[in-house]
């Protein structure tokens, strides 16, 4: 009740007056990047407003742009930002690409490079959520200790999204297995996933996308040993290389999952960049390059939803909370 409150000061004139306002008095420090996240669209349109807002007031940079930076952060322009794509579903290629061209907005796309050419090989959650939409069965569906009653549209949203909570806490073997049991009791029919095959990425690369890896089968790498977890990054990486040809050694955890010895053994496995989930602006001098920060934006928001992540970015809540308690 409280976030639709909010949201609704957020989306109105007010807070469009506040965070017009809070941009000019706060706006994006020199050699510091903040970088979006995005994964699926619910509105090409809401796409739209944003990038164009975006073209306007931001400097918009190409990962190559980042590495030709490297540490220094002084060939940065000041309002830097970097857009991001995790996962290489279709409806980037058919509707943020053309509005991104449209703009002229470079961009990055993370691909989980076991999807494309393997229909079957669904990801887990777009699984559950189909299983879950499309089920006839109703009462209730059993996960361990837990019961999940099926009876209408709002509850089989809440299972799908307090099953998802769940499976990220487990290992991710462990999850895999969980979602099959739960999608047999659900009785759908599984369905192929819609993530982009090598033949459009190829073409997406020639016209100017940049490809990074995303690992082969999206484990949380908190949620499998290390070694996997280095075998599917640098895996995903050979990947694209061989599908696509030279590919920056840049990678995205999947849903942001990873722990300083993870991002140690990707910088010894060559990558140069790694990215995050976690929210904040990556001051270029004192950056950490293997846990860069991203600010995720859901399908669902709006372009002043949009504005308010940059603003908070800059404000980067984690250090301000750290710094807090080390008062
Ligand atoms: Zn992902």
């Amino acid at each position: 009740m409280a976030r639709r409150m909010l949201l609704s000061l957020l989306n109105g004139p007010i807070g469009r007056f506040v965070l017009g306002f809070l941009e000019r008095v706060a706006p994006g420090q020199p050699g510091s990047l903040r970088i979006l996240t995005y994964h699926r669209l619910e509105s090409p349109d809401l796409f739209d407003q944003q990038m164009r807002f975006i073209a306007e007031r931001f400097h918009v940079i190409s990962m190559q742009e980042l590495f030709d930076a490297g540490g220094s952060g002084s060939e940065l322009p000041p309002n830097a930002v970097m857009i991001t794509f995790d996962d290489a579903y279709e409806e980037f290629a058919d509707h943020a690409w053309p509005i991104l061209r449209r703009y002229q907005l470079p961009v990055t796309l993370f691909v989980p490079t076991a999807f494309p050419d393997n229909p079957d090989h669904q990801l887990w959650w777009d699984k559950l959520h189909h299983a879950l939409t499309q089920t006839s069965r109703r009462g209730f569906i059993e996960n361990g200790t837990y019961s999940y009653p099926l009876s209408t549209a709002k509850q089989r949203k809440a299972a799908y999204k307090q099953l998802r909570i769940y499976l990220k806490s487990v290992q991710h073997h462990e999850a895999l297995a969980e979602v099959d049991r739960i999608c047999q009791q659900l009785e759908v029919a599984s369905t192929e996933n819609d993530v982009l095959s090598w033949e459009r990425l190829r073409q997406l690369a020639a016209e100017g996308v940049t490809l990074g890896a995303h690992t082969r089968n999206h484990p949380l790498l908190t949620q499998i040993s290390l070694d996997e977890a280095v075998t599917e990054a640098v895996g995903s990486l050979a990947d694209l290389e061989n599908e696509i040809g030279d590919t920056l050694p840049i990678f995205a955890y999947p849903s942001g999952g990873h722990t300083k010895e993870i991002a140690e053994a990707l910088k010894q496995a060559g990558f140069a960049f790694a990215f995050t989930t976690e929210r904040g602006t990556n001051n270029m001098r004192q950056l950490r390059p293997q846990q860069m920060h991203r600010n995720n934006i859901t399908p669902y928001a709006s372009l002043s939803v949009l504005r308010a992540w940059l603003l908070i970015a800059t404000v980067n809540p984690k250090q301000l909370l750290k710094r807090k308690k080390a008062a």
